[in-house]
């Protein structure tokens, strides 16, 4: 069936002025973009735009802990060492398989209503994240939580984690076209020196990509120094991080730019996620300095519990705003870089081709967006991304497709039962607290 977007502007990351025109989407594909002057192409479905509606490539929400969306709320306002202690993990060794489905399915809700077509997850009952992942119709790239911890059965915590992963790996990678699978080693302060070096080693033997938590706090930073007897830096390096293809760091906060100077880390890929960083006040990564240098940026949103939003477009406004006030320049963090950070980058870096952009050929995750409001007034050609990510806001959003099938449309969703995701998270929240 092919979908014809009739006369909306359309714009990516990498374009400096949007396209007013027709989109054709057929076989989940962007079958051809025409300009508004030519004859819009037959279809089985049309969308009239009016030139009152936009569309975007899907975001990709490239750091988050989807089932976290049952611990909201939980531990406001302390430090992350002590918020994770005290509330998190307790009430993490509380889940169910059955909570950790119902809890990313009410997390993908969230998603979908607010244009995200893809998220990069790291917990760990993972094969309940495909299936729901799966069933909604939603892309994920996915990693088992890696961490240390007392041996079961005389076999390592660690051995445990590295096996479940690989099976996640050869059960769930590229199905259906939606997933990926990554090596999911949590962060230097979870996994010893040592394991990491192996599951580097994997990684690299195997081409599985990798996501880890680095640098998200100050804390750490002294801590790699006094555990690991090196700088952060050294640490990358020693353990091979910066040699492996498809090396994913969430957060980064504490990375110093400065290196990319005397070290080659294009193969990396920094997850800024602004809102989570300054909610736990873990600081403010340099981004605008980042920008400058050979590495792969893209944008999250982290668990629920410590945003406490899964909106990417709350993100791409926190990040732009951010920025320029942190380095008092308003030319900080550019609304189009932000725009390829949030949508681009992140399906680049979860090994995803073809998608993030809208370009012909391409694979149609999109987001439509309602321009006919009174905050995108004079919103044209030249300034529609500075409208996106200025003024508007994922309240915006109409319709969220995923290999050019609707997921969400007009508040509908269209393979998920919302009542009933809604329902089974209540009580899985219920049980958790009790
Ligand atoms: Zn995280």
């Amino acid at each position: 069936m092919a979908t014809l977007f009739k006369d909306v502007y359309i714009l990516d990351g990498e374009r400096e002025r949007a396209q007013r025109g027709h989109l054709l989407v057929s076989k989940g594909r962007i079958q051809s973009i025409l300009d508004a002057d030519a004859a819009p192409p037959q279809a089985d479905k049309v969308v009239d735009g009016g030139g009152r509606m936009a569309l975007l490539p899907g975001f990709v929400n490239a750091h988050t802990h989807a089932a976290m969306a049952l611990l909201r709320g939980l531990g406001e306002e302390v430090a992350l060492k002590k918020w994770l202690e005290e509330k998190i993990w307790p009430a993490e060794a509380k889940l169910t398989p059955e909570d950790i489905y119902w809890g990313t399915a009410s997390a993908i809700l969230e998603m979908l209503a607010t244009g995200t077509t893809c998220f990069a997850d790291m917990y760990f009952q993972m094969e309940c994240v495909a299936r729901a992942a799966l069933e909604a119709g939603i892309r994920a790239a996915l990693c088992r939580g890696i961490v240390t911890g007392p041996p079961i059965d005389g076999i390592s915590k660690i051995d445990r984690g590295i096996e479940e992963n690989l099976k996640l790996f050869d059960r769930w990678h590229g199905r259906e076209g939606l997933l990926t699978v990554q090596l999911g080693p949590h962060a230097p302060y979870t996994v010893p020196l040592d394991d990491m070096k192996r599951i580097v080693d994997i990684s690299k033997d195997r081409s599985i990509g990798l996501h880890f938590h680095f640098l998200e706090t100050e804390w750490e930073f002294g801590y790699i120094s006094d555990e690991f007897k090196m700088t952060p830096l050294a640490y990358l390096q020693r353990t091979g991080l910066t040699e492996t293809p498809g090396v994913v760091l969430a957060h980064g906060v504490w990375m110093n730019p400065v290196w990319a100077d005397s070290v080659d880390l294009s193969q990396l890929t920094i997850v800024h996620n602004p809102c989570s960083n300054m909610k736990l006040g873990s600081g403010v990564m340099p981004l605008d300095t980042w920008l400058d240098k050979n590495v792969g940026l893209a944008l999250g949103t982290d668990g629920a519990s410590s945003n406490n939003r899964l909106d990417m477009w709350g993100e791409m406004r926190s990040a732009a705003l951010l920025h320029k006030g942190v380095t008092r320049s308003p030319a900080g963090a550019p609304a189009l870089d932000i725009l390829r950070m949030a949508t681009f980058e992140g399906a680049r870096a979860f090994g995803f081709a073809n998608k993030g952009l809208l370009r012909e050929g391409w694979v149609a995750d999109l987001a439509l967006v309602d321009l006919d409001q009174p905050h995108y007034v004079g919103a044209d050609e030249d300034n529609l991304a500075s409208f996106i990510v200025y003024a508007g806001s994922s309240a915006d959003i109409r319709g969220t497709m995923v290999n050019g099938k609707w997921l969400y449309k007009d508040g509908v969703y269209t393979c998920l039962d919302k009542d009933e995701i809604l329902h089974k998270a209540r009580e899985a929240r219920k049980a958790i607290l009790s």
